[in-house]
């Protein structure tokens, strides 16, 4: 009988402690932005590992899928103080210190005054800090939270203020910013101040402790369809594995921000493959942050994006009774006539793409014009997508972005727009305090929430 009560009392401290998961302290913060990922960006990732043929998922569930299956759902608007769409600098002003600005500010304020931000915030109660970016760290998005400057082109004096900050994490692209001109002095002032200086994957991984300063490439790092090609760099989830692991030694915790930055980038070029594979990355991210929050128990995962880029979808369209006919795999109309409802092949296709838009294009620009002739453009065309292009429809075979739309118009996936849209954006939060972030909200109240969920409200 002393057994079975000794089994029922761990049973219930069991439950007691599962409850707690909702309910407990917050200790540390994961904060994911994915850039331009509106949820047409997600909706469209979840649909094409649901039906395409992606071997890493054999059960055709993505990581962002079983995510958001246990998270807190919240819809948020990004407008500005003066304008309904946002650019990164402003949404990402918003989402840091929860005061309301204007399109290209950083860290200030719609008046230009400096706003103090999350990390600030953070570093007051203790905890160490830490800014990851697969762009480069300079970016508005980061910048957001590190420095104040009225405008987001300032990359010179952000690097500077990013220094001055230091936090003890910083991971990304960037290098060029702090190693010419006036900055050229700035990694030799960032290791005086105890920071080690990394450039690579592997100088990374022998880092075991202290301060780290990472910078893997001169502007941005590469899209994550072109990865493949850059064995010697860490990926997003590579560098957001490091950043972890040094900022939990702090006894007392630790926020860090990651930002996914190039899904904007595909989804600006509208280049479904590279969003896809940008979307897969921020995948692979969510499916180790989520592991490891479920080991670690006191931090909260957010999970958001600062705006949607492009407004990208499927669409069916009119394409007359023959070409419908042809287009369906049965062989015969099965929509009343000569809609085309497009095609799960598509996902599939997707996958295969070894380049982005934008990787292709710089090639081709760089090549001599002799070079450029059908036969090698046709070559190229293949590798890059991975499959054989049809150019016989093609007008101007060297204006990539040309052939990507007219490969996208034969797919039935649209863009409303190369920009940025005021589309409403998805969060989702996991963790202790996870219900602070339900409902629907605008992104300046983001930064209340995460104060009310640290316990720093009253303090
Ligand atoms: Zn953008």
């Amino acid at each position: 009988m002393k057994k079975f009560y000794r089994a029922f009392g761990l049973l219930l401290a069991c439950l007691l402690l599962g409850g707690t998961l909702q309910a407990g302290d917050v200790k540390n913060v994961i904060w994911i932005i994915g850039d331009g990922m509106g949820p047409d960006a997600m909706g469209f990732f979840m649909q094409g590992v649901r039906y395409g043929g992606l071997k890493d998922y054999p059960d055709k569930v993505s990581h962002l899928e079983q995510f958001l299956q246990n998270a807190q759902w919240g819809l948020f608007f990004n407008n500005t103080y003066d304008t309904v769409v946002t650019d990164s600098a402003a949404a990402g002003t918003q989402m840091a210190t929860g005061r309301l600005s204007r399109p290209e500010s950083v860290g200030v304020d719609y008046n230009g005054q400096p706003a103090e931000n999350l990390l600030e915030l953070a570093r007051k109660q203790g905890k160490a800090v830490g800014v990851i970016s697969d762009a480069y760290v300079t970016d508005a998005t980061p910048a957001a939270f590190l420095a104040h400057v009225p405008n987001r082109s300032e990359k010179m004096e952000i690097a500077r203020q990013i220094v001055a900050f230091e936090p003890d994490v910083l991971l990304g692209g960037g290098l060029k910013y702090f190693t010419t001109g006036e900055n050229k002095k700035l990694l030799s002032e960032a290791k005086k101040k105890g920071y080690r200086v990394v450039k690579n994957k592997k100088e990374l991984a022998a880092v075991k402790s202290g301060r780290v300063l990472g910078l893997f490439s001169d502007t941005s790092m590469p899209m994550a369809v072109e990865m493949h090609r850059y064995p010697k760099l860490p990926t997003l989830t590579e560098q957001t594995q490091k950043a972890v692991e040094l900022l939990i030694q702090n006894e007392d915790g630790f926020v860090l921000v990651v930002e996914a930055g190039k899904i904007d980038w595909a989804a600006h070029a509208h280049d479904a493959g590279a969003w896809f594979y940008e979307m897969k990355e921020l995948d692979n991210l969510l499916q180790y942050v989520q592991a490891f929050a479920d080991k670690n128990g006191e931090t909260l995962v957010y999970l958001n994006a600062d705006h949607d880029t492009g407004l990208g979808a499927f669409a069916y369209r009119h394409v007359g009774k023959q070409k419908a006919m042809q287009k369906t795999a049965q062989g015969e109309v099965l929509y009343g006539g000569d809609v085309d409802y497009a095609s799960f092949n598509t996902f599939a296709q997707l996958e295969k793409q070894q380049s982005s838009l934008y990787y292709l294009e710089e090639e081709l620009k760089q090549l001599p014009a002799e070079k450029l002739t059908p036969a090698y453009l046709q070559k190229r065309f293949d590798e890059a997508l991975g499959m054989k292009v049809d150019i016989s429809k093609f007008d101007n075979l060297t204006d990539v972005s040309g052939l990507f739309e007219q490969l996208n118009e034969s797919r039935g996936l649209v863009w409303a727009t190369p920009n940025h849209s005021s589309l409403a954006i998805l969060s989702a939060a996991y963790g202790p305090q996870a219900d602070e972030f339900a409902g629907v909200y605008h992104n300046t109240d983001i930064l209340p929430r995460f104060k009310q969920a640290l316990g720093w409200s009253d303090k």
